[in-house]
């Protein structure tokens, strides 16, 4: 019983996969875009191994996660076991925690103050391991919300490309759960624009296809294709 159970969850899990990427490639053409210029990263966050290995086994092979430590627990392994697996890091990262960001992890996303930038620079130098990194943008200017207010943009990516010599590969941004996202697509993407940046993280599981309409080279997709976190 609790093998057939299993299957039945192993296909749903492999069918939403398959449907948001139906849906970003339908949302891609629609707007005239290549589909492979828009990559999935799949959010496992609060998922652990038994959800996290049929979406692995159904060919995907980039994931997000927001907290350091939860990672640290579950991907170690599968990357052992899947050397072509992407992790990216896509909430905000304490500088206490960056050795063990920069052990793990792939991609950063959420680059936002100068003290971050420091110890990430002094911390890849000391592995020898470059990450590439996004910069978040706080566009909904929230009080409480991580990123680099618009405002501080220019200064903030003159002091990271020019003064620490980092490559920064694009802007990511949260939109506030209550205003209408696209407007924040459009202003990420006018943004990465005027500072030549090609990498636009943006679009979650109820808004990715007016994202990727929008520009979205990365979507962030977590619970339409693991259910909901409860
Ligand atoms: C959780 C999370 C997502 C995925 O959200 P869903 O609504 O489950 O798709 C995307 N981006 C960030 C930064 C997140 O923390």
């Amino acid at each position: 019983m609790g093998r057939v159970k299993a299957e039945t969850m192993t296909d749903t899990a492999e069918l939403r996969l398959e449907a948001v990427r139906g849906r970003i490639e339908k949302a891609a053409r629609e707007v005239g875009r290549d589909p492979a210029s828009v990559r999935l990263i799949v959010v496992s966050k609060t998922f652990g191994e038994v959800d996290i290995k049929p979406v692995i086994a159904a060919g995907q092979r980039l994931f997000g996660e927001n907290r350091v430590q939860e990672a640290q627990a579950k991907w170690p392994a599968l990357k052992n076991a899947h050397p072509d697996l992407e992790l990216h890091l896509i909430g905000p990262l304490q500088t206490n925690k960056v050795r063990d960001a920069v052990a793990l992890f792939d991609v950063l996303h959420t680059l936002d103050r100068p003290k971050l930038a420091h110890a990430l620079k002094a911390e890849m130098a000391a592995r020898g391991k470059t990450l590439r990194l996004l910069v978040q943008v706080n566009t909904g200017e929230e009080e409480q919300k991580a990123g680099v207010a618009p405002a501080d943009l220019p200064d903030f990516l003159k002091l990271v490309q020019d003064e620490l010599k980092m490559e920064i590969e694009g802007l990511m941004c949260i939109p506030p759960v209550d205003e209408e996202p696209a407007v924040h697509f459009a202003f990420l993407s006018k943004l990465a624009r005027e500072h030549g940046l090609p990498e636009l993280s943006m679009g979650m599981s109820g808004d990715f296809e007016a994202a990727v309409e929008l520009g979205a080279t990365y979507v962030r997709v977590g619970s339409a294709i693991f259910g909901s976190r409860g």
